[in-house]
């Protein structure tokens, strides 16, 4: 078990998405999460693979400038420690220690540029739960995205 840290970030672009991050080999290995994360085991969650992001994009809360679509607006809806079960090509396995995620989860490839994004069932799992629903707030200010918007 390789112990790391996880960052999801709530991006309004072109369309609101979830930002994941782990921090893997010294890069922010990233996915977006159209629907965001769930503690629901049974929801599976489509997970766009996307370019590594350097460190420091992980502590970004604010307004993109220049943003053409959607406000470019950034929180950090979550973060903590992440401890690395499993990396294998397709397949990633972490243990998350945040505020809201907590437990197991899995990332496996499904297709071309799409992996799903699933909740382990274990004692952390709330099954049921909207956790994007009912903690639509940043985990460093309490504000929620549409307070950023200028
Ligand atoms: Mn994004």
């Amino acid at each position: 078990m390789t112990p790391s840290r996880f960052v999801v970030q709530l991006h309004d672009a072109t369309r609101l998405h979830y930002d994941l991050r782990i921090l893997v080999g010294g890069a922010l290995r990233s996915w977006a999460v159209p629907k965001g994360p769930s503690m629901d085991p049974a929801v599976r969650r489509l997970a766009v693979p996307v370019e590594d992001h350097e460190l420091s994009a992980g502590d970004f809360e604010g307004v993109h400038e220049g943003s053409r679509r959607g406000t470019g607006v950034v929180i950090i809806w979550d973060e903590g420690r992440a401890d690395i079960r499993r990396d294998d090509p397709g397949h990633l396995s972490v243990v998350l220690h945040g505020q809201k995620l907590g437990g197991g989860f899995g990332l496996t490839r499904t297709g071309v540029q799409r992996w799903v994004l699933v909740k382990v069932r274990d004692e952390f799992a709330v099954p049921g739960s909207d956790i994007t629903a009912d903690r639509p707030e940043s985990v460093r200010t309490g504000r929620r995205w549409q307070d950023l918007v200028r």
